[in-house]
């Protein structure tokens, strides 16, 4: 799909961002105070839910919702790229004990700001699409784990439950049908942890943050021990139009097996970071270009392409890359939740690792010893690498750390850890040497 530029749009005061550039669908006639119910309704908001539901038999049945997000190619947008419609298939909807449905807008990856902006611009779009989605599994309970730093969304988001409560779209018989669906808004406690979907389980139940081990995956054993779904944010904010336009039309926004729109949080070394909505495909320089190239006209170096879990990638890898799981993948990284950070050639790559691993060693729930021990170790390996006190075999010993945290783990905290680690190795290991050989870093703004 060529990508028409012409579509986008600055829109939006109220944010941390100079810019915000928008492509149709999620931020579609958005600017930042018109969020309300009777604005989004303007906008065509809860037809959707009005065809799904419609009393004159003209109505989706659940296995036709299913059927719809099956065949948009639509894929968790939370990091794991899961595909949504079979996931939603994994729910016993017959089984007659609750369900639970649960919202992941527990965003903690560094440099991900898509969800908080979503809920905070939009809010509306993803209780439309957590109501279809309750439909399709028949589900009558479900909660929107928000992120505990950020309280205006949280706010926000309870307002217009309040809205979408007097208006008939939440609660008992919605719109006069059979579908009956509570949904509560569920405040987080900060932790990075929580956003891994069985520690924001056990934080929901009121327990302490961590990760269960898996199997039994929430599907059979969620919430209470009940079956539960968990999608991200963006996930649901894109069922309304998979619905209203059908899931080829979705499909064909992005390419084969990569269906749709992604919102992109460009951050870093860029003249405008923001949250870029372009079709999944789309090539990285044009994502690039779109937030204005590299601030102060500066020469690309690197790119972390799915947030700091992924690893990163040269320049020239990424230039010749597009924006899709599987491009991403097959380039050595992941496309994960979307965050792509951008570093110009004053970044001192080992400067940039110590700041990833102090940020995982400090997550660290602590359950399992690899990762435990293991963040701690390879934080204090970078500290003194770039401090002037490496030693010539560090090098091995950070990627034998690293190797041996790396599926020893009970969540993927471990891998997101020692990735990074690799990935930084692998690809610019002179930078490492050179602060081992010269106690000093390579890169000219640094020295
Ligand atoms: Fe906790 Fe790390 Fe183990 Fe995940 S991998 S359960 S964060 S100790």
């Amino acid at each position: 799909m060529t990508l028409d530029l012409s579509k986008f749009q600055a829109t939006g005061q109220e944010t941390c961002f100079h810019d915000r550039h928008i492509q149709p669908q999620i931020y579609t006639g958005l600017n930042g105070r018109n969020w309300r119910l009777k604005d989004y309704e303007a906008r065509g908001g809860y037809q959707a839910v009005r065809k799904v539901l419609a009393l004159d038999g003209a109505g989706m049945s659940p296995e036709q919702v299913i059927a719809e997000v099956k065949a948009s190619g639509l894929r968790g947008r939370g990091g794991a790229g899961f595909p949504t419609g079979l996931k939603w298939s994994f729910m016993p909807r017959a089984l007659p004990v609750q369900k639970y449905l649960v919202c992941n807008s527990d965003e903690g990856e560094p440099g991900t700001c898509k969800d908080r902006d979503i809920l905070n611009y939009n809010p509306h779009i993803v209780i439309e699409g957590m109501i279809i989605a309750a439909w399709a599994m028949g589900i009558s309970v479900g909660y929107n784990y928000i992120h505990g730093e950020i309280f205006e969304v949280y706010d926000r988001f309870e307002e217009a439950l309040e809205e979408a409560r007097a208006a008939g779209y939440l609660g008992n018989n919605i719109l006069g049908s059979a579908h009956s669906f509570q949904l509560h808004a569920h405040h987080g406690f900060g932790a990075y942890i929580c956003g891994e979907e069985t520690a924001l389980i056990e934080s929901i139940e009121g327990k302490k943050g961590q990760p269960r081990f898996k199997p039994p995956f929430p599907a059979s054993f969620g919430i209470y021990g009940k079956p539960t779904t968990i999608n991200n944010t963006e996930t649901f904010a894109a069922v309304p139009w998979i619905i209203n336009n059908g899931g080829q039309a979705y499909l064909e926004c992005g390419k084969p097996n990569n269906g749709g729109t992604k919102i992109f949080s460009m951050v870093g070394d860029v003249e405008r970071p923001g949250n870029y909505e372009v079709p999944m495909g789309t090539p990285f320089a044009t994502l690039l270009e779109l937030a204005g190239g590299v601030k102060g006209g500066k020469k690309l170096k690197a790119v972390i392409p799915g947030g700091s879990s992924s690893p990163v990638l040269p320049a020239e890898i990424m230039m010749a890359c597009t924006m899709d799981y599987d491009a991403i993948s097959k380039a050595g990284s992941m496309l994960g939740s979307g965050a792509v950070i951008v570093m110009d050639d004053s970044r001192c790559m080992v400067k940039s690792l110590l700041r990833l691993s102090y940020f995982y060693a400090h997550e660290s729930c602590g359950q399992c010893t690899p990762c435990r021990e293991g963040t701690g170790w390879l934080w204090r390996l970078v500290n003194r690498i770039e401090h002037g006190q490496g030693r010539a075999e560090d090098l091995d010993l950070l990627d034998n750390v690293a190797e041996n945290i790396m599926g020893r783990t009970i969540c993927a905290l471990g891998d997101a850890a020692a990735m990074p680690v690799r990935a930084m190795i692998k690809h610019y290991r002179h930078e490492f040497v050179h602060h081992i050989e010269h106690k000093t870093c390579m890169v000219p703004a640094y020295v």
